[in-house]
């Protein structure tokens, strides 16, 4: 066998399903430990500065510079205790992955070695970090790239350095991050939210977003992982014919978790508790070596942050297995495609989700007021938000037929679709003047609508699962703020329309209950072209989405357009999210990411055709020659019958090897082209379109010929080797 293959394969076949953890005690006896929790910071902190984080993180308040200092004193003090030797700040680039850069604890002065951290350096650090995205915002000003202390995340020690979660801004304090979208996001919606919940109850000061993140991803054998050039370089196999078992049977889909992979989950799970992640389930998912894990929902920053940190660890964790966890959301061709179900809710700080259904008439109207708030963003910004989860990386796996459909949808559910109906009939019927009793009579008939009592639809990018919303289409190597914080801005922009609409009929004269009853109706009659509870996978639904004129995305470049229409613009500058500048330098860094992505994946696939597939189909070719010339000479004239397998093996192999070498060709003209355009926006579409097909043919060929070559001679590991242990 070729001899890259069979060592990798020899290799995995060493590897075992030890666990490396030594921790043995229940979990609640270190869950939490590496992190300065409140508990903890009670311990090391006077009360006052206590009170400052708490307030800070409560409440967005300032911390001042002198306790900044006694807090950095005290994390440090623990961080020493805890063996760490580094702090750094840890912030979320535009490249859906964390950035950090560490700095040492110790100082040298006349000569005599101390830890050192101070208030500043807790606060505020300059990365310069200037080769990040930044889509010109920084060339423009000030190269400079400046993080800051986030006080609403915990702070928490990884592999000896103490991570302090921090936005990431520019010179001139334009957001270079996903952090700082998310933070202002969070706070228009909890203003906008609080507004019309206290129509409801005056006592509500503020809201927040409750995030549970379930995140999907395969495993593979590192050996075999390292012998794949394309999986190492873009984390998705940018060839390989589909194996002849891979998800037909559901045999792994919730079954019994293998060995080595349990191994692996306990001890990467075992080092999330010990950072607070609060994780819950663990199981095998639809394709081979694909499987879930999901921690109890927590506040929107906290569980982002805690998404991405779990990413990380489980990285970390995988390697001491000889494992590699892929997070791409389609690293294999002809399976499932992994995402990072957001499940979404809002609760008021007395303690109420918003998105629950009640079991009296005025909590039912306020959870109508919230539904029909929530869908009636939806279809006003059905495009935006399919394009906040649009990556090149996803484009691969939406609009398949295990992922969300490329169009916008909310699946209510058959119970609430029944009453927004009768909502809707009603328009008619009802009196233009009712009393308060009545018009909170209407709604008295909403059955209480527990958990068990929603249907589930798999096939909507968009569902509401009984007390919350799942926004299914986000991809599983996103920073899922990308596509929260435009929910949250969506929403936030919906209620403040809400609040507005009710003021307005209450200063007519109308009275509460009515007004808000008049205002759900029409949100919800605005929101009816997005409602669909039917198979979101079908032809059908593609025709009557178009029919009701919600646009599909098709095209990712040109999906991403969407960010500079006027009412996108205009929303995120009301809402105080993101300014037309910042807005623009984004739409920018998604053009270049998606071409730089789809650039190393073309050059890479061109390369293994060239290096790997071609020389081995060659290969093959003579050793066919020899036994077709070996047959002339003992068979004479007879070896045209007697060789014929191997002479059409041959021809057939020629023909793919022919067009192979001449569609690279093709391929690298059309990058070199695509590369010519300076705009970035017409270049990815160049890159989505040109490249991408001839990405599409060579596969093709490339496929064709694994299933024609001996497999002996082969370089590379084969799907069935990469998807199975
Ligand atoms: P499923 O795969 O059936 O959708 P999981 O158990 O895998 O369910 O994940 C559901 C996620 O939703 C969990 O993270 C859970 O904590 C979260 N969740 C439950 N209730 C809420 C809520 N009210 N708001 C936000 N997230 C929630
Ligand atoms: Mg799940």
């Amino acid at each position: 066998m070729a001899s890259f293959r069979k060592m990798a394969l020899d290799k995995a076949a060493t590897h075992s399903s030890e666990r490396f953890s030594l921790e043995n005690a229940p979990i609640s006896t270190y869950f939490g430990e590496n992190v300065f929790d409140f508990a903890k910071m009670r311990k090391y902190l006077s009360p006052m500065a206590y009170e400052a984080v708490v307030r800070a993180s409560d409440s967005g308040e300032k911390i001042d510079r002198k306790i900044a200092n006694e807090i950095a004193t005290a994390m440090k003090t623990w961080a020493i205790e805890m063996g760490a030797t580094h702090y750094t700040h840890l912030f979320q680039p535009l490249t859906d992955t964390t950035a950090e850069k560490h700095e040492a604890f110790v100082t040298v002065r006349d000569g005599k070695a101390f830890e050192h951290f101070s208030g500043t350096a807790l606060v505020q650090q300059e990365p310069d970090a200037s080769s990040f995205p930044s889509g010109g915002l920084r060339n423009t000003f000030e190269a400079r790239g400046y993080s800051a202390w986030d006080p609403t995340s915990p702070v928490f020690i990884l592999d000896g350095t103490l991570c302090i979660p921090s936005v990431f801004v520019s010179y001139t304090g334009e957001a270079l991050d996903m952090k700082v979208p998310n933070l202002k996001s969070l706070q228009a919606l909890s203003d906008a939210a609080a507004s019309v919940a206290s129509l409801f109850d005056p006592k509500v000061r503020s809201v927040r977003v409750n995030l549970g993140i379930e995140q999907e991803y395969f495993v593979v054998d590192e050996a075999l992982f390292n012998a794949r050039p394309d999986l190492k370089l873009c984390g998705r196999t940018v060839f390989g014919h589909t194996s002849a078992k891979d998800q037909q049977l559901s045999d792994h889909y919730f079954g019994a978790i293998p060995s080595r992979v349990s191994a692996y989950m306990k001890d990467f799970e075992t080092e999330a508790y010990k950072l607070g992640i609060e994780l819950q389930t663990r199981h095998n998912e639809v394709a081979p070596n694909q499987f879930e894990c999901a921690p109890v929902f927590s506040s929107a920053t906290k569980a982002i942050d805690q998404n991405m940190l779990l990413m990380i660890v489980m990285q970390k964790v995988a390697e001491k297995h000889h494992l590699k966890v892929l997070f791409h959301e389609k690293p294999f061709d002809g399976v499932n495609g992994s995402g990072k179900h957001c499940n979404w809710s809002i609760c008021t700080d007395t303690g109420v989700n918003l998105l629950s259904p009640g079991a009296t008439p005025a909590t039912n109207l306020q959870f109508l007021s919230f539904y029909s708030a929530v869908v009636k963003g939806v279809a006003d910004h059905n495009l935006l938000l399919m394009s906040s989860v649009c990556s090149l990386n996803n484009s691969y796996r939406l609009g398949g037929h295990e992922a969300p459909p490329a169009v916008m949808s909310v699946f209510s559910g058959s119970t609430l679709s029944k009453v927004f109906e009768s909502i809707l009939r009603q328009e008619d019927n009802v009196p233009q003047k009712q009393s308060e009793q009545d018009a909170l009579e209407m709604v008295s008939s909403i059955p209480e609508i527990f958990l068990d009592n929603t249907d589930r639809n798999r096939t909507s990018p968009f569902a509401f699962t009984g007390n919350r919303f799942e926004f299914r289409a986000v991809g599983s190597s996103m920073n899922p703020a990308s596509a929260v914080f435009v929910l949250n801005t969506v929403v936030a922009d919906s209620l403040r329309r809400f609040r507005s609409e009710v003021d307005r009929l209450e200063a007519a004269g109308e009275n509460r209950p009515n007004a808000v009853m008049s205002v759900v109706r029409s949100f919800l009659s605005d929101a009816s072209r997005v409602m669909f509870e039917g198979n979101g996978y079908s032809r059908e639904w593609e025709e009557e989405a178009a029919r009701r004129g919600l646009e599909a995305v098709t095209n990712v470049p040109d999906a991403f357009k969407v960010f500079l229409r006027k009412e996108t613009v205009d929303m995120f500058k009301n809402q105080g999210v993101l300014s037309p500048s910042e807005l623009e330098a984004r739409y920018e860094v998604f053009n270049e990411t998606y071409v730089k992505k789809l650039q190393i994946e073309a050059r890479i696939l061109g390369d293994i055709c060239l290096n790997h597939i071609i020389p081995a189909a060659v290969g093959y070719q003579n050793v066919l020659i020899t036994s077709i010339r070996g047959g002339k000479e003992v068979f004479g004239d007879e070896f045209r019958e007697l060789c014929r397998a191997d002479i059409e093996t041959f021809r057939k192999i020629s023909g793919y090897v022919d067009s192979l070498s001449s569609d690279v060709e093709s391929l690298v003209e059309a990058r070199k082209k695509a590369n010519r355009i300076s705009d970035m926006a017409r270049r990815a579409k160049a890159y989505s379109t040109e490249v991408k097909d001839w990405m599409d043919k060579v596969r093709d060929s490339a496929d064709h010929l694994e299933m024609l070559v001996d497999d002996e001679i082969w370089p590379l590991p084969k799907y069935r080797e990469l998807l199975f242990f």
